[in-house]
């Protein structure tokens, strides 16, 4: 039997009392799908799982957390690969899963706007925007587990980046219940708005840490009418940056993609048992895929074409999909690549970033240094290279013992990082800090940035009950924690 301390067997008690009935799930195995992320690396023990179904819900709750000091952690799709919405290992937090407060709240293709509760998933809000003729440009591979909460609080990227932004980019407003249960409206759809500090932009990329999101306003587009996509085999990440150079003036900025796959990726996707061929007769060390849009009486195709054709010194094979189905199975590549490339077993993710201009020195030399001393790894490598962000990740030799794994794991990653950091890089583009890079955050983050990330943790979360020790160290704070 799990007997609790009696701490957090007073936390249960005022939870109970204070939430309505239906909201709180305690026992293990109706918390199981709750302690355990995506990727299956991460797991937590929850004392608790908190589901509201309204913004008092979560309002109530974060009010009675406050008052007994209970810590807690919101929870989206659990696709954030950071280990930081699982429950702290060592128990006693609460999960505050936001996946009941899923409404869209409204939506304009006037205002090219949005409403949306956090616990969205992302894939049913872009459905919605395209109902209405517009679209909601946020798209990756785990869109139809993740949550816009979750979105949000981590600042998601993805494919259309290079087009239209990051999530930061397309948030126009936001509904947060605080640390204390106040609940603070920062939902507009205003286009411009000057009056004093954009607080919103404090809890977008926060990982969780300075407030609970309800609901966010969007950005919206026209949906394109026309879409293509293109496919193409080089020699070089070096001539791949030389084509993307090319592409963004001579595609009158209508690129939406610009995905970077190196032949062993290509190689994981084909032999996954998808049935999926080859694209091009011949492998290439090097590809890249190629998605362009547009709505209006532009001439997509043609563009796309000709701009191809004239850089033929650079491409050396490539096929532009002549339909939607055969559009869809050269993104299948990738997608299968992504979802296979370890096998089934563990392997080391990275999410790093440098200048575009550096981009192809940095895989250069990265992978060198990788090969050179550990020439056992598989190193995939493949990327949103438009944004100057790829990632790097490490399969292990079968059969390596987990001791042997960590070890791996720790040098690989110390490695690349090194890497980064001679190039001026970020150790995370996309999936944030957590607690997995946390150490690695820590090493690098000079002391003023640090000092005033401090303070501002102080201030929104002054009893640091707000997912503790993810991004900055647990407890840690510049003012000294009031008592819990
Ligand atoms: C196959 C795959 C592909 C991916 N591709 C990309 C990609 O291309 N680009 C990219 O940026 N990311 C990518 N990711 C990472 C991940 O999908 C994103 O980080 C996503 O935004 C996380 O959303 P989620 O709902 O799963 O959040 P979760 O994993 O549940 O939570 C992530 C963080 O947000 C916090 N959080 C969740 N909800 C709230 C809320 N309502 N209020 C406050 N904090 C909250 C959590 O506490 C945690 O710190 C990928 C992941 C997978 C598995």
């Amino acid at each position: 039997m799990n007997v609790l301390p009696p701490s957090n067997r007073k936390s249960l008690a005022a939870l109970t009392a204070a939430v309505p009935e239906g909201i709180l799930l305690t026992a293990e195995t109706d918390m199981a799908p709750y302690s355990r992320d995506w990727s299956g690396d991460h797991f937590g023990r929850p004392l608790a799982v908190a589901r509201p179904r309204t913004v008092e819900d979560v309002s109530t709750l974060m009010k009675i957390c406050f008052r007994e000091g209970i810590p807690v952690v919101p929870q989206g799709g659990l696709t954030g690969l950071v280990g930081a919405a699982v429950a702290a290992p060592q128990g006693g937090e609460v999960v505050i899963s936001l996946e009941r407060l899923n409404r869209l709240r409204s939506i304009s293709a006037i205002d090219f706007a949005m409403v949306v509760e956090a616990g969205c998933i992302l894939e049913e809000a872009k459905s919605f925007a395209e109902a209405h003729d517009c679209v909601l440009p946020i798209t990756f591979g785990a869109q139809g587990s993740c949550r816009i909460g979750g979105n949000v609080a981590t600042n998601a990227g993805g494919f259309n980046v290079l087009r239209y932004g990051m999530t930061r980019d397309l948030v126009l407003g936001l509904e947060v219940v605080l640390g204390d249960g106040r609940v603070w409206n920062g939902l507009k759809v205003l286009r411009k708005d000057n009056r004093g500090y954009d607080l919103k932009q404090l809890f977008i990329g926060s990982e969780g840490t300075l407030g609970i999101i309800t609901a966010a306003a969007f950005k919206l587009f026209p949906r394109p009418t026309q879409v293509e996509t293109a496919f193409v085999g080089l020699r070089s990440v070096e001539d791949a940056m030389a084509l993307y150079a090319r592409a963004r003036r001579e595609c009158s900025d209508l690129l939406t993609a610009f995905e970077l796959i190196l032949r062993g990726g290509i190689d994981i996707a084909l032999n996954a048992g998808a049935g999926l061929t080859d694209p091009l007769s011949e492998p290439y060390p090097v590809y890249v895929l190629i998605e362009a849009s547009a709505g209006g009486r532009v001439d997509l195709r043609a563009i796309l074409e000709d701009f191809l054709g004239d850089a033929g010194d650079i491409v050396v094979d490539g096929v532009v999909a002549s339909s939607k189905a055969q559009a869809e199975r050269l993104w299948l590549l990738r997608e299968t690549m992504v979802e296979t490339q370890g096998g089934g077993g563990r392997y080391l993710r990275t999410d790093v970033s440098v200048p575009i201009s550096k981009l192809a020195d940095f895989v250069t030399d990265t992978l060198a240094e990788l090969a050179k001393h550990h020439p056992e790894a598989l190193a995939v490598t493949y990327g949103h290279v438009g944004d100057g962000n790829v990632h790097l990740n490490i399969v292990p030799p079968q059969n390596s013992t987990p001791e042997a794994i960590e070890a791996l794991f720790h040098e690989t990653e110390t490695i690349i990082f090194d890497v980064v950091d001679r190039y001026g890089g970020s150790i995370s583009a996309e999936h944030g800090i957590g607690r997995v890079k946390q150490k690695a955050f820590l090493d690098r983050v000079d002391k003023v940035t640090l000092d005033i990330a401090g303070r501002l943790k102080d201030a929104f979360d002054p009893k640091h009950i707000l997912s503790d020790g993810r991004i900055l160290g647990a407890h840690s704070s510049i003012g000294g924690i009031a008592d819990r």
